[in-house]
């Protein structure tokens, strides 16, 4: 443990899921972590409180993503943050994690829920990267949050999968372009993971989606938390522009 003291990180939509995890995860190996999220400053919060409860550090940051300005937004915040608790706006870890699934089939998916999914999942990511990249020193750590859904079909999810399947490819390129900073850029894919979802709140539909799973259980969001901060560690330090597959064995088939 406190594998990453000295650094900071930015969780963009922690104030629940996985990202939430992710941000507590880090924070107990020592980051000063930016709990990022939209509407639920409530939410965003209570990370904020059980991260400080837990001896850790750590702030909310909001930003609506998908929309003009966004980004701009985000940073806005974040280095104000930064600045007052390390005096610097050094970024050295961004998960890339906030992200709104479709859930409609491919003859009702509309060009404007199109344009919204890609816009939140697809290009806010990589702007995020571009603007980050200004901030993060060598040695930095970039962890894009994809899904098992661009390698086993869904037809209900297919403009989702394929903002995913787009977000896979900023591990392969980015890896390649910042390497020569030791920076390491990973996509880690989850499986369906608990969230709050009421589909989660129905023991048969839990116990069905559990089946896709190799370990016949639903992931728990601290199930992907723990792949995040690893890949965040130095232990993780030759591996970049990776798929890693946290789908629990879903993808076996
Ligand atoms: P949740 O639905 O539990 O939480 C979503 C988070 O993203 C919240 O923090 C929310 O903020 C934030 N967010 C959503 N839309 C926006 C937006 N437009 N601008 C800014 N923040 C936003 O997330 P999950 O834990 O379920 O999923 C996390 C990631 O994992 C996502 O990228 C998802 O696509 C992916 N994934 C999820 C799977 C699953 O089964 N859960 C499976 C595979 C991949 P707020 O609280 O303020 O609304």
């Amino acid at each position: 443990m406190n594998r990453l003291t000295s650094k900071t990180a930015l969780v963009t939509g922690s104030s629940r899921g996985m990202g939430r995890a992710a941000a507590i995860r880090l924070a107990r190996e020592g980051a000063l972590v930016a709990v990022h999220y939209t509407a639920r400053k409530d939410a965003a919060e209570d990370v904020v409180a059980e991260i400080e409860k837990d001896g850790g550090r750590a702030f909310t940051v909001r930003a609506e993503l998908g929309v003009p300005g966004d980004v701009h937004e985000l940073f806005l915040g974040l280095e104000n943050g930064l600045r007052e608790r390390t005096g610097s706006t050094d970024l050295d870890i961004l998960v890339n994690n906030a992200g709104v699934m479709g859930g409609v089939k491919p003859e009702d998916t509309t060009p404007e829920k199109f344009d919204e999914l890609f816009a939140v999942n697809a290009k806010a990511p990589f702007f995020l990267i571009q603007r980050a990249l200004k901030n993060m020193p060598d040695g930095g750590r970039i962890i894009n949050i994809t899904s098992g859904l661009t390698r086993v079909a869904n037809p209900d999810e297919i403009a989702y999968a394929m903002t995913k399947g787009a977000v896979d490819q900023l591990a392969l390129h980015f890896a390649k372009y910042l390497g020569p900073r030791n920076i390491t850029v990973n996509s880690v894919a989850p499986g369906i993971t608990r969230n709050d979802n009421p589909v989660f709140g129905i023991p048969e539909a839990v116990e069905q989606m559990a089946q896709l799973s190799a370990f016949n259980r639903v992931g728990e969001p601290e199930d992907v938390a723990d792949v995040v901060a690893f890949l965040a560690t130095d232990e993780a330090r030759w591996i970049t522009g990776s798929f890693v597959d946290a789908t629990g064995g879903t993808l076996l088939g």
